[in-house]
């Protein structure tokens, strides 16, 4: 798919955020179990104090982004589960500012003076978690299986989803952190090989992280892969595709076959964690569409809500319509702005009345006229319509028979279909569903 980029905020260096007055810290932030709170009403908080544990491998503890005072405790807004328990902290007016990085990274920085299992340490009690969107927790993936020995760190530069441009300016902005991050999780996970994937459309961040490679110590194992601009070619399973030619299995995990896939935005926090002993508690966050006063790209505390950032880049237009967490192809449209930031939320989309009357007006959804088009676009061979009619139908045992949970959100089927029937929509229901059924979400 070619979906119009929209890359309004490319050329926004990375600016601070101010702490706002209160934050609220999800507990659960990543794929697997929920963290369970460390801390209590009144407790005093300090930035970067622990106040959620763990619960299980595959989990990640949470950190204060500031000081401050725990007002609650509480059921909070979740920008994809609903809603989830949340550490809601009122920031002291002199609560410390995690400053934006200070350039400590350079050509030199040598990895080797961390041991593999430090890093990997490191990351888990930083609790860093797939940035780019799909928040697994990185300590999982960089763990050693004898069964299956890692042969590639594919670190995904792609960004390919339209409107989002937060890992293209690390790319140029923070370039020898990114590389520091990525050879320690190359130790971490005892890759031999790293290959670099970026979109042809960002020439710039191609030749900035190709130079400074040659100039590093101890990169010549990596290499920067320019691919196609399509999209979704930043997809885990498309990426390993594009360029390590293997396909992972329906159903499967890249570590399955070797390979561990890292983002951009992961790898700097991996830097941060492991040199800086820095929990992550701030992400680079794009704020951008037509309704939004001032556009860019901000270095935000996690826990922030969408309205303090609203409020910091200069309050919505008069015509604005529309919130979306993500970007407009897998982005959710969220209705309560005190929803945070989690540690997956890498931008957000405010649309214009105009473009949502215009799209309502244009995109009224009619019957399916069995074209067909959905399945020829989808990266992942499904029968989109199947499932989504099984989804309608409340017949879930059925969309699974169609592999409804190997869909990867990309929103293809959506963008392509002639009758604009919310193909990606109702496979995102039923896989909320499922997961219900089975326990793992709150309702
Ligand atoms: S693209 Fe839309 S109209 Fe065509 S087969 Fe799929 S659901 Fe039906
Ligand atoms: S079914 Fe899922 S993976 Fe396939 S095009 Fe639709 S959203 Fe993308």
């Amino acid at each position: 798919m070619h979906p119009p980029e929209n890359k309004l905020t490319e050329d926004s260096q990375i600016q601070q955020m101010p702490n706002p007055k209160l934050v609220s810290v999800l507990l659960g932030q990543h794929i697997g179990a929920v963290c369970s709170s460390m801390v209590q009403k009144k407790d005093k908080v300090q930035f970067g104090q622990q106040i959620g544990q763990a619960e299980g491998f595959v989990s990640a503890p949470v950190h204060s982004p500031v000081d401050g005072v725990v007002r609650d405790i509480a059921l909070q807004s979740h920008p994809v589960l609903g809603r989830e328990m949340a550490v809601i902290i009122d920031v002291d007016a002199e609560s410390s500012i995690k400053p934006l990085p200070n350039g400590q990274f350079t050509a030199d920085f040598d990895e080797t003076a961390f041991s593999d299992k430090q890093i990997r340490d490191a990351v888990r009690q930083a609790g860093i978690v797939g940035m780019g969107g799909a928040g697994f927790p990185t300590q999982v993936k960089l763990e050693p299986n004898p069964q299956t020995p890692k042969e590639v760190l594919i670190i995904n530069g792609c960004e390919c989803e339209p409107f989002i441009t937060g890992d293209y300016r690390m790319m140029m902005e923070w370039t020898y952190q990114v590389i520091a991050g990525i050879k320690l999780a190359c130790r971490g996970a005892g890759c031999p090989t790293v290959r670099i994937g970026i979109e042809e459309n960002k020439p710039e961040a191609i030749a900035r992280m190709a130079e400074l490679l040659k100039q590093c110590s101890g990169a010549g194992n990596m290499e920067v892969v320019p691919l196609k601009t399509k999209y979704p070619q930043g997809g885990e399973r498309q990426l390993i595709k594009a360029v390590w030619g293997k396909q992972v299995p329906t159903g499967g995990i890249p570590p399955m076959i070797g390979v561990v896939v890292l983002n951009v935005a992961t790898c700097a926090a991996i830097a941060d964690a492991v040199v800086n002993n820095a929990p992550l508690t701030h992400r680079v966050v794009t704020v951008t569409g037509g309704a939004i006063a001032n556009p860019g790209n901000y270095y935000v505390p996690i826990g922030t809500s969408v309205q303090d950032l609203i409020d910091h880049c200069g309050g919505l237009t008069e015509n604005a319509a529309k919130v979306v967490m993500g970007g407009p192809m897998m982005g959710l449209a969220i209705a309560d702005l005190s929803t945070p930031i989690t540690k997956a939320s890498g931008a957000i989309t405010f649309l214009t009345e105009e473009t949502i009357t215009k799209a309502k007006y244009e995109r009224r959804q009619t019957a399916c006229i069995r074209c067909g088009r959905c399945l020829t676009v989808c990266p992942e061979h499904l029968n989109a319509t199947r499932i989504a009619h099984a989804v309608k139908s409340d017949l879930l045992d059925v969309a699974q028979n169609y592999h409804m949970t190997a869909c990867i959100e990309c929103g293809c089927c959506s963008y392509i279909c002639p009758a604009n029937i919310e193909l990606t929509g109702y496979i995102k229901t039923g896989k909320i569903l499922l997961a219900r059924a089975k326990k793992r979400m709150p309702k």
